[in-house]
């Protein structure tokens, strides 16, 4: 997308052929949802007088509106896509720990760690002082579903429920069960989003719990433009993501959501959606 003809005032004007969006990333790396400088129709009109119609819906478009808030777009699957984009980067970071953690050494019957190896005439290492302990650990039969390429739906042995989380994953010897749910909001909304899931969620748990499964709920947000809220870094942390692949598994839940928010802002006036 080709910057429009230079005006004079503004930021932007001495960098021709970029994207706006990379344009803007360059002179706002932070700030620009804040401020809304994308070049919203709105913003156009005031800065290049572009028409303040946009070719989605009659709504007059805001930042907010084009890439979290408009129903056209929504009932598209716009965003919906998105979601899933950051989904399947989560999927793939869980999925590796969920392998990594059932392939560990077997558990004594009965206890919750793993059996240490001690060579003869050797005394065993104490354990460690520092918290090493990650919410997998217990178990080696861990089970993960997600929500993507096939409908997600909780094995009957834990509950009968229509609800369909993002992600689960279930130990079925320690009766362990964790649900995440993921949302990509507008990033001022991040606290309110995880509320929403919590509430939603709420009577499920107790049901799970009275069925004598522990379970735990974790609602978790990456904003649209890639801010990966602290609830899905404690997420990771939680699950024994830890350090390099602590700050990968990071880089790669923002680097998803900013790719495709960027990707619904170029698609912004193209009324047909259709993802391959
Ligand atoms: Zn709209």
């Amino acid at each position: 997308m080709p910057l429009p003809a230079p005006k004079t005032g503004c930021l932007w004007m001495k960098i021709p052929n970029k994207d706006w969006w990379e344009v803007v990333m360059l002179h706002f790396p932070d700030a620009e949802a804040t401020y809304d400088v994308l070049p919203t129709p709105s913003n156009l009109n005031q800065w290049i007088g572009e028409d303040l119609s946009w070719h989605l819906c009659q709504t007059p478009a805001t930042l907010r509106h084009i890439l979290v808030g408009c129903k056209t777009s929504l009932s598209q699957g716009r965003y919906t896509w998105r979601h899933n984009q950051v989904l399947r980067q989560l999927a793939i970071i869980l999925e590796g720990r969920r392998i990594t953690n059932n392939a560990l050494p077997p558990l004594r019957p009965g206890f919750s760690e793993a059996i240490p190896f001690v060579r003869a005439g050797q005394l065993p290492t104490k354990p460690t002082t520092k918290m090493e302990t990650n919410l997998l650990e217990s178990a080696r039969d861990w089970k993960m579903q997600v929500d993507l390429d096939q409908r997600l739906s909780f094995p009957p042995e834990i509950i009968s429920t229509n609800l369909r989380p993002d992600l689960i994953l279930w130990s079925t010897s320690q009766k362990s069960l964790f649900i995440v749910e993921l949302t990509v909001p507008w990033e001022a909304a991040i606290g309110e989003a995880n509320e929403r899931k919590r509430l939603k969620y709420s009577d499920l748990l107790a049901e799970v719990v009275q069925q004598g499964w522990r379970s735990q709920l974790f609602p978790v947000e990456v904003g649209f433009r890639g801010f990966v809220a602290m609830v899905t870094t404690r997420l990771l942390k939680g699950l024994g993501v830890t350090g390099q692949a602590l700050r990968q598994a990071v880089r790669s839940l923002s680097e998803a959501a900013e790719r495709s928010s960027n990707w619904l802002w170029l698609k912004r006036k193209d009324p047909k959606w259709a993802v391959k």
